[in-house]
C-alpha cells in the first residue's frame, strides 16, 4: 500500500487483534475469504435497485452476486425472502419501521438499559423520537423477561410493531411466546437477531422463523461476515421491506459487502459452522461457571448463549474502570448498564463479554477458567491501581494466544 500512514495503522490493528483476547460480545474475526471479498472491485460499482431492475448499466456480475447472497440467506435461515442491502443493523431496523409503521405510531421494544437496542424505540434514537415507544423490562429478581408484563403492556398500548431480541440478553429468546402476544395485540413481531444470527444458523439457538413475520440481523457478529445487515421475511412483507430499503432509505447497495456476505453465508452453511456455534455457547457456559467460582455476579445467574453480563456492584467498582483495566491487561470488553442500574450510563455497574471471537481463534472450555482468573486478577489490580499487575496479565494473554493464530 502506498499510503504509509494507513498501512501502518492497518498493521498495528492487525497486531492488536492478534495479541488481545477479544471478548466484545458483538465482535468476531472474519475469514480471509470474507476479507478478500469485502476488499474486492465490487466496491467500485453502483447498483441502485434490485437484481434485474437496476438504474445503472454494467450489472452482469453484480446481479448474480446479489442473487447468490439472497439464495444463500434464504436457504440458511429457511425464509421466503431476503434483502441483503441494508448498510448495517441500525439502518435495517429503520427500514422495518418505514415498511410497517407511520411516524407517531406506537412501537414496542425492550428498554436499552434492560438489554434492548437503541433502535427498538429508545428516546435518543430516531426510532424513539419519530414513533411513540413503549418499552418492556426484565424482572428485578432474576433478570428474565416477564411475559405477563409484556402481554399487559402490548394489550394496553396496541403497538404496530413488537421487537424482540437485543444487545445484552444472556438468555434464550422465547420467540413462540412473543408471537402469541404480538398476535393477540395485533402487532407485527420483529425478531432482531443481530447478536445470535450465527447461533441460529448453527442450530445453537431456536429460530424465529415461523414466529416472527420480519427478522432483522447484522452480518458481522456471530454470523462472522462483513459489517452489514439483512432483512428476512415471509412473502407477505417482501415488497414493503424491499421498498423501504430502496428507494425508501438507501441509495446504492455496498456490493463489496454483498460479496462478503455471500461468502460468509456459504461458510455458515458448512457442518464446521454448526460446531463453531455450539462451541461458542459451550465456552460461554464454561466461562460463566468459572466467573461464578471467582465470586462474580452474573445478570440472570449465567448464560444460554454467547454473552455474559457481569454486575460488578458487589466488587465495589464500576464497569468502566474494569473495562479500562482489562484493556490494559490485553482483554477487550465493554462496560454496560445492568438492569435497574443505580449508576450513570457513562459509568455503569456492568461489563458485557462474549465468546464468539475467542471461539473463532480456537479456544475451548479448557481455557475458560484461566480467562476468568485473569479477569478476577484484573479487577483486584484495578481496585489497587496496580498497572504492573495488568501488564503482567497482558503478557500471559499474549503468550496463550500465540498457540491460537488468527
Ligand atoms: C448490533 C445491533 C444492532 C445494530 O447494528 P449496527 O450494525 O451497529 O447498526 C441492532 N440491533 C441489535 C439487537 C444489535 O445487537
Amino acid at each position: 500500500m502506498h499510503d504509509q500512514r494507513v498501512a501502518e495503522l492497518i498493521g498495528l490493528e492487525t497486531e492488536r487483534q492478534r495479541d488481545t483476547l477479544r471478548m466484545i460480545a458483538s465482535e468476531n474475526y472474519v475469514s480471509r475469504d470474507v476479507l478478500e471479498a469485502t476488499g474486492s472491485v465490487f466496491t467500485n460499482k453502483y447498483s441502485e435497485g434490485y437484481p434485474g431492475k437496476r438504474y445503472y448499466e454494467g450489472q452482469r456480475f453484480v446481479d448474480p452476486l446479489e442473487e447468490l447472497a439472497i439464495e444463500r440467506a434464504k436457504a440458511l435461515f429457511g425464509v421466503d425472502h431476503a434483502n441483503v442491502q441494508p448498510y448495517s443493523g441500525s439502518p435495517a431496523n429503520l427500514a422495518v419501521y418505514l415498511a410497517l409503521a407511520k411516524p407517531g405510531d406506537t412501537v414496542m421494544g425492550m428498554a436499552l438499559p434492560m438489554g434492548g437496542h437503541l433502535t427498538h424505540g429508545w428516546p435518543v434514537s430516531a426510532t424513539g423520537a419519530w414513533f411513540r415507544p413503549v418499552q418492556y423490562s426484565v424482572r428485578r429478581e432474576d433478570g428474565r423477561i416477564d411475559f405477563d408484563e409484556v402481554r399487559d403492556l402490548a394489550l394496553r398500548e396496541r403497538p404496530k410493531i413488537l421487537f424482540c431480541g437485543g444487545t445484552a440478553i444472556p438468555r434464550t429468546i422465547d420467540f413462540p411466546r412473543f408471537a402469541e402476544i404480538a398476535h393477540e395485540a395485533g402487532a407485527v413481531l420483529v425478531a432482531d437477531i443481530a447478536h445470535i444470527a450465527g447461533l441460529i444458523a448453527g442450530g445453537a439457538h431456536p429460530s424465529p422463523v415461523g414466529h416472527a413475520e420480519v427478522i432483522s440481523t447484522t452480518t458481522h457478529k456471530t454470523l462472522r461476515g462483513p459489517r452489514g445487515a439483512m432483512l428476512l421475511c415471509d412473502e407477505r412483507h417482501a415488497k414493503a421491506v424491499d421498498k423501504a430499503v430502496f428507494p425508501g432509505l438507501q441509495g446504492g447497495p455496498h456490493n463489496h459487502t454483498t460479496a462478503g456476505i455471500a461468502v460468509a453465508l456459504g461458510e455458515a452453511a458448512q457442518p464446521s459452522f454448526r460446531d463453531y456455534a455450539h462451541q461458542v455457547v459451550a465456552n460461554a457456559k464454561a466461562l460463566a461457571a468459572a466467573l461464578l467460582e471467582q465470586g462474580f455476579d452474573l445478570v440472570s445467574g449465567g448464560t444460554d448463549n454467547h454473552l455474559i453480563l457481569l454486575d460488578l456492584t458487589g466488587k465495589g467498582i464500576g464497569g468502566k474502570p474494569v473495562a479500562k483495566a482489562l484493556d490494559r491487561a490485553g482483554i477487550e470488553t465493554n462496560y454496560n448498564t445492568v438492569p435497574y442500574d443505580t449508576r450513570k450510563p457513562f459509568d455503569p455497574s456492568g461489563l458485557r463479554i462474549g465468546t464468539p471471537a475467542l471461539t473463532t481463534r480456537g479456544l475451548t472450555e479448557a481455557q475458560m477458567p484461566q480467562v476468568a482468573a485473569w479477569m478476577s486478577r484484573a479487577v483486584d489490580a484495578a481496585l489497587k491501581s496496580d498497572d504492573a499487575a495488568l501488564d503482567a496479565i497482558a503478557g500471559e494473554v499474549r503468550e496463550l494466544l500465540r498457540a491460537y493464530p488468527v
